[in-house]
């Protein structure tokens, strides 16, 4: 293969993860080992001090872990990934990279739920302060940022709100304010939206969700532009130890082939979900980038590759009416997580952001009554006419 860096997405998707074999295996082996043996003294001596390069520990690097975080990293036209155990200890490897005590963080609002928990508490013990801000609003985020704040991280689309944020002001914000720019992409996926060409300085991915697509495997990524980056995260990943293992990283090296047709279904799928949605007189309102009424839909289109497969909607009926359809969906699975082939539902008051408290989902805009779907790749219609016998009973 040539450079693989300069091929289309569908291709990097099927190739990026494959590497040359000692056998001609097409898939390369899942190398399912700690320890790698050296040849002699010499040889353990020269790993360790970097003279030559090789494999010593699996959480230090290991042939198929390198793979995914060599796909990842091509797909995100970054330097190099670093796989991690899951999407949270790779935003934990990120901002732990990023943050020294005394430091303060400006963060998207509308944000993964655990992650206002992991800034608000865990970084809190460490004397890292944050502040909460709707990143649409670029004039909020200036007035946030203080001399102390040294990173300002984002989610487009917010979670659950698909609150769209504009990812080159807000890293021209930051670096202007001193501060380093990290992007949650896990609901975009590098097929649709690649941050680091918007000037972030770090990825983040819960493989989890698209990049897998599967739903069986918890696996995060952090990708880096350059290589100081990739020597302080490294570096740090060594230490913390969150890494991820050899056969999770074949799992979604293999769900990343499909990745591109998946992400064009899921797009196609959830463009007419939310049109079905958006007349339906039971919804009171849809919260989709790929329509014209989304506030953020024309810094979205600038940004993005197309609207993904989450939608986000509120029902008249509030709450109880969010109840009804939940427990009357029979194809779309109630579940939390997204990004797989299988559409779920849920509820994000009373699930993903339950922790937020209500003042802090009031302030980020999640209703009692919101649903998010993660519109999955059965047939469409099928999907449709379950929501539709659902908001029946509704
Ligand atoms: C799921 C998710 C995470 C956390 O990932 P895990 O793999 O569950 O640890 C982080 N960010 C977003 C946007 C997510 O959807």
């Amino acid at each position: 293969m040539d450079d693989i860096r300069k091929r289309s997405k569908d291709t990097q998707c099927v190739h990026a993860s494959l590497m040359e074999d000692a056998n001609g295996a097409v898939v390369p082996p899942i190398y399912q080992t700690s320890t790698f043996k050296f040849r002699n003294a010499d040889h353990g001596a020269a790993l360790f001090a970097g003279r030559e390069k090789g494999y010593i520990y699996t959480r230090m690097g290991n042939p198929t872990v390198e793979g995914v975080e060599k796909a990842v990293a091509v797909l995100e036209g970054g330097y190099a990934g670093i796989g991690c155990g899951s999407g949270m200890a790779a935003l934990h490897l990120a901002f732990a990279s990023i943050l020294r005590a005394g430091d303060h963080v400006v963060c998207s609002e509308s944000v993964y739920g655990p992650v206002v928990g992991l800034l608000n508490v865990q970084f809190s013990n460490f004397d890292i302060d944050v502040s909460f801000v709707d990143t649409s609003d670029l004039e909020a985020v200036k007035a946030a940022m203080t001399p102390k704040t040294k990173l300002v991280h984002v989610e487009t689309p917010g979670n659950p709100t698909l609150v769209i944020t504009d990812l080159a002001a807000m890293a021209k914000i930051a670096h202007e304010g001193g501060a380093k720019m990290t992007v949650d992409n896990t609901f975009m996926s590098p097929v649709l939206q690649r941050p680091l060409e918007h000037g972030a300085d770090m990825v983040i991915h819960s493989m989890t969700k698209f990049l897998n697509g599967h739903a069986d495997v918890v696996a995060g990524m952090v990708v880096v532009k350059d290589e100081d980056a990739y020597r302080l995260v490294r570096g740090m990943s060594n230490a913390f130890g969150g890494t991820i293992d050899p056969f999770n990283s074949f799992l979604v090296a293999r769900g990343i082939k499909t990745l591109a047709i998946r992400v064009q279904r899921h797009n196609e799928s959830g463009k007419k979900v939310a049109a079905f949605l958006d007349t339906h007189p039971k919804v009171e309102s849809v919260m989709y980038p790929g329509l014209e009424s989304h506030p953020g839909h024309d810094v979205h289109a600038k940004q993005a590759d197309g609207p993904g497969g989450l939608i986000s909607f509120e029902l008249t009926g509030g709450l109880e009416a969010g109840k009804v359809l939940m427990d009357s969906v029979k194809l779309c699975v109630l579940a939390v997580s997204l990004g797989g082939v299988e559409t779920l539902i849920q509820h994000p008051a009373a699930m993903t952001h339950a922790s937020m408290g209500p003042e802090g989902r009031r302030q980020a805009g999640i209703t009692d009554g919101l649903v998010r779907i993660s519109v999955g790749i059965e047939d469409v219609g099928e999907i449709i006419a379950d929501l539709e016998q659902g908001l029946e009973k509704v």
